[in-house]
């Protein structure tokens, strides 16, 4: 299937975007676009201190020339990470208070508002130039003003352009809020391709994890807690060994290598636009990242991306996955399985002590509670696996890489490809595994492990003599 076909598709499975373009200089486009959703209204270009240079200044060059009402807001810093700030910042942009947003920006005494508002009427459409950050920001204040936007993204680093809902930490932690993607994405293959290597290298990461991710899916429509949704698995699951096929395209910078992951991960978040969530995109491999983002994890000074973050929770699964390959679950226990799992207190209890250093002490306990099965559910889901294991098995295998495979893959795009790349020890990793497997309600492989008592025998030897993450 050629690239337009695909993108034809993914609109036309898309509940809110309207128009996908991706080219060389397709940038030259955006005020007639704008002013073809947007009629009458005035534009407010939102990027940074990076992105400003890199395509701001010129978009709002086009703007003006086209007689598009239009200002401008560049966020005064060299890092900064999608805080609930900068989504009030931007709430005031929107209005029109540029000056109240400067102030909210760089206010060292600042406090979180409310996520519930409230919000007044817009001045302005929100033009997103910039990488993930900017466009979470732009995404949610848009929602919050029952508007959409813009967005002309800088770099394949994530993919969350096209995806429903934008990651935003609030009250210390990481959350999902729900809001309908950008109604136009425009992506100029010169800005992208010429961005730093490594938020491609990132990019390819976040969309690697898609391969690991399509098997927790797998698992949880086999034991029916969230069904395949068709289009949102082939609208990417279809095309995803080929745009992850030229890593080291990504090392060297090849526009068609960034180009293929550019688009693979515009599909995935229309994937999550068709399913209503992220979970076509995101299980545990993504939790390892989360915990990270809640305990301000720092490499080298530095924040680490959500795509580094992400390759090692990416590598990690994949491992998991080598070791659930070696079992036979055909001999599965499944009365004594059934005894052995605890009950909803004892869970409860588990989750609490194992959270109670975690900036969010009741994360566990409270997700845990909500995907708590009793068990009669075990019993039944147990069963299932037990019969059905030699096949199921198969399909899993055709899903997800080897260990050794991801783990080339990673290296050659120039991602990280261990733990230590981005300053993690092994042992971090494995006393990460308890809080990966409570953290979210979603049913992801160690719930399946935890119920079918083999947990440990898919989560130690990747630590043990070695294994790949030998301590
Ligand atoms: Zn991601």
């Amino acid at each position: 299937m050629r690239r337009e076909e695909r993108i034809r598709f993914a609109l036309s499975i898309a509940t809110d975007t309207k128009e996908f373009i991706m080219g060389e200089g397709v940038s030259e486009k955006a005020p007639s676009i704008f002013r073809q959703h947007f009629p009458g209204r005035k534009a407010l270009i939102l990027s940074d201190v990076h992105t400003w240079p890199a395509l701001g200044e010129k978009l709002y060059g086009l703007f003006r020339k086209e007689g598009i009402p239009v200002e401008k807001y560049i966020i005064d810093k060299e890092e900064f990470h999608a805080d609930w700030r900068y989504v009030e910042m931007t709430d005031h942009l929107a209005e029109g208070r540029f000056e109240k947003a400067r102030e909210v920006e760089n206010d060292p005494y600042y406090k979180e508002g409310s996520p519930e508002g409230p919000y007044g009427k817009a001045e302005y459409v929100l033009v997103s130039v910039g990488s993930g950050v900017i466009n979470d920001l732009c995404k949610l204040s848009s929602s919050h003003h029952g508007q959409s936007y813009l967005t002309l993204p800088t770099a394949a680093s994530v993919d969350g352009y096209s995806s429903f809902g934008a990651s935003i930490t609030y009250g210390g932690s990481k959350q999902t809020f729900s809001c309908p993607a950008p109604v136009a994405i425009i992506a100029d293959m010169t800005v992208i391709a010429s961005a730093p290597k490594e938020m491609s290298a990132a990019g390819y990461a976040d969309l690697a994890a898609k391969v690991p991710a399509g098997a927790e899916w797998m698992i949880s429509d086999f034991v029916g807690t969230e069904p395949i949704h068709a289009d949102a698995w082939h609208v990417l699951q279809d095309h995803l060994d080929g745009f992850l096929s030229n890593p080291q395209g990504i090392a060297e910078g090849d526009p068609e290598a960034i180009a293929d992951v550019f688009e693979g991960l515009t599909l995935s978040g229309i994937a999550m636009q068709a399913a209503r969530s992220s979970r076509p995109a995101s299980c545990c491999d993504h939790l390892f990242s989360h915990i990270l983002d809640m305990t301000g994890w720092h490499y080298k000074g530095k924040l680490v991306s959500h795509g580094f973050q992400v390759a090692v929770g990416t590598l990690t699964m994949c491992a998991v996955f080598d070791q659930l390959f070696r079992l036979d679950l055909t001999k599965l226990d499944v009365e004594r399985c059934v005894q052995a799992w605890p009950s909803l207190e004892e869970e409860q209890q588990r989750a609490l002590e194992l959270f109670r250093d975690f900036p969010l002490p009741k994360l566990g306990y409270t997700e845990m509670t909500k995907k708590y099965a009793p068990k009669e559910v075990v019993r039944t889901e147990l069963a299932k696996l037990k019969a059905e294991w030699p096949e199921f098995r198969e399909k899993l295998r055709r899903q997800v890489y080897p260990y050794e495979k991801m783990h080339a893959l990673l290296k050659a795009s120039g991602a990280p490809a261990s733990p230590q790349d981005i300053g993690l020890t092994n042992a971090q990793i494995r006393d990460m595994f308890p809080l990966v497997q409570m953290m979210r309600f979603r049913y992801n492989v160690l719930d399946l492990a935890k119920r079918g008592c083999f947990y440990d025998e898919i989560v130690s030897p990747l630590f043990a003599r070695g294994g790949v993450f030998e301590i």
